[in-house]
């Protein structure tokens, strides 16, 4: 993930913050932002609106912010569908629970099952 906000970034920020824009991007070049979870509301909003009107499907909502933001498919799911993180998937191999997390980052395998693959 990047590291540093762009100024679309900042802006996109200042709009859901409520915070001038100025005393974002001295914070930002003092480095008191913690870029990461900025970029998750960011990418958060974002897909929301995109989901929003059904113009856009979510899975291709999902690929589309990946592109944007140069992250892996995966992670965008992991930033966008964070609440639903601690809902419990089965492994498809031995039927045991897997965590949502997991579960996206080990193609749905239990660790055991991921280490015998
Ligand atoms: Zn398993």
């Amino acid at each position: 993930m990047k590291k540093n906000l762009s100024a679309s970034d900042i802006q996109v920020l200042e709009g859901l913050v409520n915070i001038p824009e100025d005393i974002l991007l001295t914070l930002n070049n003092l480095g008191l932002i913690d870029t990461s979870s900025v970029l998750n509301i960011i990418i958060r909003n974002e897909y929301q609106t995109l989901i929003k009107d059904g113009s856009c499907l979510k899975k291709d909502a999902v690929i589309l912010l990946g592109k944007k933001y140069g992250i892996s498919k995966s992670s965008i799911e992991i930033i966008v569908y964070k609440k639903e993180m601690n809902k419990k998937k089965q492994c498809p191999s031995c039927n045991k629970e897997v965590s949502k997390y997991k579960y996206l980052k080990n193609d749905g395998l239990c660790d055991s099952c991921n280490l015998k693959k």
